[in-house]
């Protein structure tokens, strides 16, 4: 039976991380409130932020807690300094440090294309049927509807906003800043930015999205030099590109098969 829990992730060396270490030396519970917070943002689709006290009081954690998370960066309250982060937070909250980054399923854009993925496919199956308005307004409710329920992975939106916020044509400058995040060589932002918009006309957004996915697999802690620039990478149109990522599994390692012949010959 498939698992119908909704998941996010987490990076295997987070409890290894040295600013995280530093926490947990202080406080363990300190770290269960900054993980506690991550997983209500998502649940709730808040695109990172956090009612301080809320969450203080719902990981049972202290105020002592909360500011250890502050001044170790993890979280940003009302006129931070941090440059990657949104730098409006309204009082009495805080922003996840780099939230978007590490839980890109967990937004409102994410969360609003995959609606609109579920309405367009409803609206395609009664496009065979009728074409009236009728048919259609018919349609994307039952869209909405599904979009609830069709898949483990679909978080329910909440019913205010799923109502409200359309994707718009504008959408191609969140979608560049949504690759922008998610590739892991940030240079030659304007140049990215054309070849995007260019890479766009011979594919779709999600496609990309796929490919930067698997080239950050596959680039995961190697040298910089190895990660082609943004631009170049969609101008050849590599999103496309087979992983070249078998599992790299390290020689002399338990899971490399030499390593058995090695022990079995020794
Ligand atoms: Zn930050």
């Amino acid at each position: 039976m498939a698992d119908k829990r909704l998941w996010t992730q987490m990076d295997l060396g987070f409890t290894s991380n040295p600013k995280v270490q530093e926490v947990l030396a202080e406080s363990a519970g300190a770290v269960v409130l900054y993980i506690h917070s991550v997983l209500m943002s998502c649940q709730h689709i808040t695109d990172g932020f956090a009612k301080e006290k809320v969450m203080v009081r719902t990981s049972f954690a202290s105020q002592a807690d909360a500011d250890l998370l502050a001044s170790a960066g993890m979280w940003h309250r009302p006129g931070h300094d941090c440059e990657t982060c949104p730098t409006s937070v309204p009082l009495g909250e805080v922003y996840i440090h780099d939230f978007e980054e590490h839980n890109p399923m967990w937004t409102t854009r994410a969360a609003e294309t995959r609606s609109e993925k579920a309405t367009k496919a409803a609206r395609a199956r009664w496009a065979t049927d009728s074409k009236s308005e009728d048919a259609t307004e018919h349609a994307a409710s039952i869209g909405q509807a599904s979009g609830e329920q069709c898949s483990e992975d679909t978080p329910a939106m909440p019913e205010k906003r799923r109502e409200k916020k359309k994707i718009s044509s504008s959408s191609s400058t969140a979608d560049f800043d949504a690759f922008w995040v998610r590739y892991p060589r940030k240079v030659a932002k304007a140049a990215a930015q054309k070849a995007f918009a260019k890479a766009l006309k011979s594919t779709d957004v999600e496609t990309v999205m796929s490919g930067v996915e698997a080239l950050r697999t596959e680039v995961a802690g190697k040298d910089q030099k190895f990660t082609p620039h943004p631009a170049t990478w969609l101008n050849e149109g590599r999103w496309d590109d087979e992983p070249s990522g078998q599992l790299q599994i390290p020689v002399n390692s338990p899971w490399d098969p030499s390593f058995h012949r090695m022990q079995a010959s020794a």
